[in-house]
């Protein structure tokens, strides 16, 4: 039987979860869900120095927003937690001792000054320093001092770290589903730190031991980890564990020009970069996004159907969703195809659902109305906007008469017959009894051409009038809804002040 595919999604709580952050998260879900697998949450705090107050319920909000949720993670203990590294860090010790008992990691004494001279000295060469076998054996290490220094130094409690010892001239073969084959020649790697002096474990060695304790058979993750793969891939031998499948996910790029997506294109740009508002940038689901259209752009961002098909709900991305068809390249994050994206979904709403979010508008603005009639008014509208918010800009005269009318269309439409032109129908408006659009419309037309008007002497006008501007649906159906009276009068009050 093979074995239950578990994957993870494995943040350090530095701040909140950044859209490409998210979009690892979504990519972890739908694969963990097309394969009847399981969706970790893993909090990667090792660096107290970098935690940052609420930024682990951040992520929490926004996967439960997105309607992706883990499976097992902080609050949702399964059998393999705690999950917060945090909570972990009494079991990392041991794991890198056992790499020194097998030869694989060393201990390392030289002081961060010291280091700090190398590096600057290298630089004065135009060189970097890296730390690995061409100069170990020079510095102050397990390997370089015998035995009983390296247990002196232990016993005086001088400081240490635990460092990978990384070999000399190898051919390392890595394998990502994503990119394929990728070969290493492993004397350009330094020897990283895997064990820290204050006694917390770095990334790697954290990142690797808890994979595997975690029984992860699939790292799916942001393509900066992909130089670390070589390391993590030998970490494996080194234990002697089978190491998870790893895909590297490709970088969300600017909208224009090169380079990746950062929170400054968004302050530029005006457009989030995060889920859920944090501090002063306002988030996705605050700026009025459906989560539905979030996961749907989301997946769009280096994933590919393989079809010309671009709307998605979670349920077809879940079943649709391979790492193979995942790009190698850079995404392009486009804005205005995000908003695209939020206008096709809020078409498929329901408009008794658009009419309870353009009801909390109209409350806000002391407009009360019955559902039926908002609900109405969202049949009409609905088609222009991309999103709710927008209601009110392309609806406000369905509640309101207009406040002033467009100065533009004015001089365009307003001529000196017109008035008198308006007034007559709405003496004619006035004889309808039952004020329904196609009635309105039938006589209306017929009274036009039998005065032998033209359409455009008394249609544009009247718009005008009702709407306060040129645009808005059907003009027969917004007289039907506002209602003979409100009609009349809104014509009636232009010609005063027109
Ligand atoms: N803690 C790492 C991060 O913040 C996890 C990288 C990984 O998935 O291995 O992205």
């Amino acid at each position: 039987m093979s074995q239950k595919v578990r994957v993870r999604f494995a943040p350090s709580p530095t701040g909140p979860l950044h859209i490409g952050g998210l979009r690892t998260a979504l990519f972890n879900y739908l694969y963990a869900k097309k394969n009847g697998g399981d969706f970790i949450l893993r909090i990667e705090d090792t660096d107290q120095n970098r935690f940052v107050e609420g930024a682990e319920e951040y992520i929490i909000e926004a996967l439960n927003w997105c309607g992706i949720p883990f499976d097992e993670g902080p609050g949702k203990e399964g059998a393999y937690g705690p999950y917060r590294q945090s909570e972990r860090k009494d079991l990392y010790k041991s794991y890198a001792l056992e790499l020194i008992e097998k030869g694989k990691a060393y201990y390392a004494f030289d002081s961060a000054e010291t280091l700090n001279h190398h590096r600057k000295d290298h630089e004065a060469k135009g060189k970097t320093f890296i730390y690995n076998w061409h100069n170990r054996l020079k510095l102050t290490n397990s390997l370089s001092l015998s035995e009983e220094e390296v247990k002196a130094k232990l016993d005086a409690g001088e400081d240490y770290v635990i460092r990978f010892k990384s070999p000399e001239n190898e051919e390392i073969h890595l394998n990502d589903i994503i990119r394929g084959p990728i070969k290493i020649d492993s004397s350009t790697l330094d020897d990283k730190v895997l064990f820290k002096s204050d006694g917390m474990p770095t990334y790697h060695l954290a990142n690797i031991v808890d994979d595997h304790l975690m029984k992860i058979t699939h790292v799916i993750r942001g393509e900066e980890w992909l130089p670390s793969l070589a390391l993590h891939a030998q970490l494996y031998d080194a234990f002697g564990w089978q190491s998870p499948e790893f895909a590297h996910l490709p970088l969300i790029m600017k909208p224009v020009g090169k380079g990746k997506l950062s929170k400054r294109d968004g302050e530029k740009g005006g457009f989030p970069v995060f889920p859920l508002t944090w501090n002063e940038s306002e988030g996705y689901r605050e700026a009025g996004f459906f989560p539905e259209a979030v996961i749907n752009f989301l997946a769009l961002l280096g994933w590919n159907p393989g079809t010309e098909q671009e709307i998605f709900s979670l349920e077809e991305l879940v079943s649709s969703f391979t790492l193979e068809r995942v790009n190698k390249s850079g995404a392009r994050f486009d804005p205005e195809k995000n908003n695209w994206y939020n206008q096709q979904w809020l078409q498929k709403k329901s408009n008794a659902e658009l009419a309870t979010l353009f009801d909390t508008d109209l409350k806000n603005r002391n407009i009360t109305a019955t559902k039926e009639y908002v609900t109405h008014v969202v049949s009409l509208i609905k088609d222009r906007a991309i999103f709710a918010k927008d209601f009110w800009d392309l609806g406000s005269y369905f509640f309101e008469a207009p406040s002033s009318y467009n100065e533009k269309a004015v001089k365009k439409q307003w001529k000196e017959e017109t008035p008198e032109i308006m007034s007559k129908v709405a003496s004619l408006l006035d004889t309808i009894d039952s004020f329904e659009s196609s009635i309105i419309e039938e006589k209306v037309k017929g009274w036009i051409s039998e005065q032998e008007l033209s359409f455009g002497k008394v249609m544009p006008p009247l718009r005008l009038v009702i709407v306060g501007d040129m645009k808005g649906p059907h003009l027969f159906d917004i007289m039907e809804l506002i209602g003979k009276k409100e009609t009349i009068s809104r014509i009636n009050t232009a010609i005063a002040q027109l």
